[in-house]
């Protein structure tokens, strides 16, 4: 099975939901390389035991970095569980991986129904 590079991203009061969302979907998950920004990286990982590379927490570039990524073509999928409800420090940085990853043609799921359609289309699987 093809590989994919799946990118992970919470904000703080949706990070429960990411954690669940991963332990959810963890067999599927380990068959692929995550990454993420610092703090949510770091959670799933501890809490469930997938290998997931960290890049450095959101408010201090990490979306930055993830956004870069996307533009050398090295991420595949994005989850980014934002939170609609409360204002981020960083939010010109939220922003611009949105748009990064429109510019790219990357799929990127904003909360759990999108994210399940992503990981279960037929498109996820490419046929070998
Ligand atoms: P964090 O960053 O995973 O390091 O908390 C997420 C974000 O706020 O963009």
């Amino acid at each position: 099975m093809a590989k994919k590079t799946i990118a992970l991203i919470a904000h703080d009061n949706m990070k429960p939901r990411i954690i669940e969302w991963c332990k959810e979907n963890r067999e599927i998950l380990a068959h692929h390389f995550l990454c993420g920004t610092g703090t949510t990286a770091r959670l799933v990982a501890e809490n469930t035991g997938l290998e997931v590379k960290a890049y450095k927490s959101g408010p201090l570039g990490g979306d930055q970095q993830i956004g870069s990524r996307i533009a050398d073509g090295k991420i595949d999928i994005v989850i980014f569980f934002s939170d609609p409800l409360t204002a981020q420090p960083h939010d010109p940085d939220v922003k611009a991986l949105l748009r990064i990853a429109q510019v790219y043609d990357i799929p990127i799921a904003n909360n759990r129904s999108t994210a399940n359609y992503i990981i279960h289309s037929d498109l996820f699987i490419p046929e070998e």
